[in-house]
């Protein structure tokens, strides 16, 4: 059994490397076990774009202030109070020291972004994006010296008493074993186990599309939760968005989305409307939808639009259905087509007035009398050709985790696991209980992954 190890960090992401080049920099021992092979190393931190940052004054790419108390709001809101403050606080405060630390590191910024849903204040840019940060984080580590083993599955951890003392993987097929001093756990949440979503979610979860990387199965979170280590969270809580229905079934990353709902109305597979399309600007919106079509038969949905809504969103990657008919749209998507005939008539019916119409603007153009509403961007879907997306749900991650401490330390009911931490997604449960908001994910994995690094070499030493 290979012993030489200080620290062995579980997973190949943001938050892994953010723990190993803290603890290489202080010193330890560092191998680095990722469960992907190298062209796909970087778990789901690879698809990311950005992170939130608190400031106190303009830095780098992000202008204005940014400060502590409006990001807690910020949280508050979207998670509905189910954050844990002390921790959310904590990784809030501890991000405005990340931007200088992670250019240190080797990423880049983009130049501040304007006139995008004012996220030039909150929101940093990777430039290339989180494959440019992951590549860049790999040659940093390298250079301090951290070992990196790819296509590593971690299969076991021993949990004896208080202290870890055995890690169980596979390489190429074959099972390995290592006792390091200190061990981090950062491989991500349980999405791209489908069987553990359809038992939590029930059978429709075979339906939903994963947007990120399918190596995210939790097999160390399950492991961990067998032996007694403390959860947190709820196993149907997740971050989840309607996508492109004709998306792979994982790593479709980014350009999956679609941006178009607000321009069309969404029916079921029975040609139904199910939701208010416009019931407010669609970056407030979009993370409902998620969860909005995996309500609908069959998991899917179809957003049907016109010619006069094409150019109002961003493009999508595969470019729409299209039909110069409804007849013939409803026969292209697999829809009964008279029954669409007569829901886009009885919505056509229903709007009025549509003058005010601003597309990027709450606009109020509303329809009158009808079941679900549309409260604003009501246009009449009448001018072909006429164009329909499916629509899917795409999980981004899942919330269910381990449970941590301010020191990213994980803990049986007897008190804390001397030598294991954790970071990322498989502890982001810890601070957010439902909801999400944009870039918090990689702000969490990084804070809470340089604390795990520090704490790890700390004891390893
Ligand atoms: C399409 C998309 C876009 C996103 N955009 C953003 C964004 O712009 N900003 C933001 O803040 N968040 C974003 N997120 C969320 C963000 O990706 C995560 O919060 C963050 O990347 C989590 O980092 P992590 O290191 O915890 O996990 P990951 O980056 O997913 O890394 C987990 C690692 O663990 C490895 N692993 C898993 N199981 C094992 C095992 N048994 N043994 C060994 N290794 C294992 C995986 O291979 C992977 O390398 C996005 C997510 C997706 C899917």
């Amino acid at each position: 059994m290979i012993s030489q190890y200080d620290v062995a960090i579980i997973g190949g992401g943001n938050a892994a490397l953010c723990a190993a080049m803290t603890a290489a920099e202080a010193g330890a021992r560092v191998l680095i076990l990722e469960a992907a092979p190298k062209p796909y190393r970087g778990g789901n931190s690879r698809h990311t774009r950005n992170f939130r940052c608190m400031h106190s004054k303009p830095a780098g790419p992000l202008v204005e202030t940014y400060c502590e108390d409006e990001y807690f709001a910020d949280l508050m809101k979207v998670t509905g109070g189910k954050t844990d403050e002390h921790l959310a606080r904590l990784a809030i405060r501890r991000s405005e020291e990340c931007l200088p630390w992670m250019q240190a590191h080797g990423v880049h910024f983009q130049p501040s972004l304007s006139g995008t849903l004012s996220l030039a204040r909150t929101n940093a840019f990777f430039m290339g994006g989180g494959k440019g940060l992951v590549n860049a984080y790999y040659r940093t580590a390298e250079r301090l010296g951290v070992e990196v083993l790819y296509e590593a599955v971690v299969t076991h951890l021993e949990l004896e008493e208080s202290l870890i003392t055995r890690v169980d993987y596979t390489h190429g097929g074959a099972p390995n074993a290592i006792s390091p001093k200190s061990v981090i756990v950062a491989s991500g949440g349980f999405q791209a186990d489908i069987d553990w979503l359809a038992r939590a979610w029930g059978e429709q979860a075979r339906n939903f599309l994963i947007r990120g990387t399918p190596y995210n199965r939790g097999v160390v979170l399950a492991d961990l939760l067998d032996q007694g280590v403390e959860s947190v969270g709820d196993p149907t809580q997740c971050h989840a968005v309607a996508i492109d229905g004709r998306a792979p079934k994982f790593d479709g990353g980014i350009v999956t989305r679609l941006d178009c709902v607000p321009f069309s109305i969404v029916v079921n597979k029975h040609a139904e409307r199910f939701y208010d399309e416009g019931e407010d600007v669609w970056p407030k919106r979009y993370a409902i939808w998620g969860r909005l079509v995996a309500a609908q038969p069959d998991q899917v949905g179809y957003v049907i639009i016109d010619a006069k809504s094409l150019n109002l969103f961003m493009p999508s990657v595969f470019p729409p259905i299209k039909a110069d008919t409804l007849e013939e749209l409803a026969e292209k998507l697999g829809l009964p087509p008279d029954r669409l005939q007569a829901t886009v008539a009885e919505f056509n019916a229903a709007c009025g007035d549509t003058s005010p119409f601003h597309p990027t603007e709450l606009d109020g153009v509303a329809t009158a009398g009808l079941t679900p509403s549309k409260s604003n961007w009501a246009r009449p879907i009448t001018e072909p050709p006429f164009y329909g997306y499916s629509l899917r749900t795409g999980v981004t991650f899942t919330y269910l985790g381990l449970k941590v401490d301010e020191n990213a330390q994980c803990s049986t009911r007897n008190g804390p696991i001397r030598n294991l931490w954790a970071a990322g997604e498989t502890m982001a449960g810890s601070i957010l209980g439902q909801g999400y908001l944009a870039g918090f994910g990689m702000t969490i994995g990084t804070v809470f992954g340089r604390i795990a690094g520090r704490e790890a070499a700390a004891h390893a030493s």
